[in-house]
């Protein structure tokens, strides 16, 4: 309806992907929690989303949740966390771990 449309594009100026600055008036309105897996079209269900990042959600392996009105937490595919807000864009994603080839930690000197 256009009464929820109208709600989630004045709470969301753009669309809530990561960095996007996509208006959100061109935006496609992204229901969080499926339709067709129960989630209801109210503003707290809907999210502006730009058509490649509508297309990138429901065909990539990006999930997103909504923490209050206006702010979204997203995991992307390899493992991290973005928070976007009105704020912008911030990287929350867990302290990254060495990579795989890292070498070990020498073991501890023993001492006689
Ligand atoms: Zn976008």
């Amino acid at each position: 309806p256009d009464r929820i449309r109208e709600q989630s594009v004045l709470l969301n100026p753009t669309c809530v992907f990561p960095w996007c600055t996509r208006s959100a008036r061109s935006c496609d309105s992204d229901h969080l929690q499926p339709y067709n897996a129960g989630g209801s079209t109210t503003s707290d269900n809907i999210a502006p989303l730009c058509r490649s990042h509508h297309r990138l959600k429901t065909h990539g392996r990006w999930r997103y949740t909504r923490l209050d009105p206006g702010s979204f937490l997203w995991n992307s595919p390899h493992g991290y966390t973005y928070l976007r807000d009105a704020t912008g864009t911030t990287d929350v994603s867990r302290e990254r771990r060495p990579p795989p080839d890292h070498p070990p930690e020498p073991p501890p000197l023993s001492r006689p």
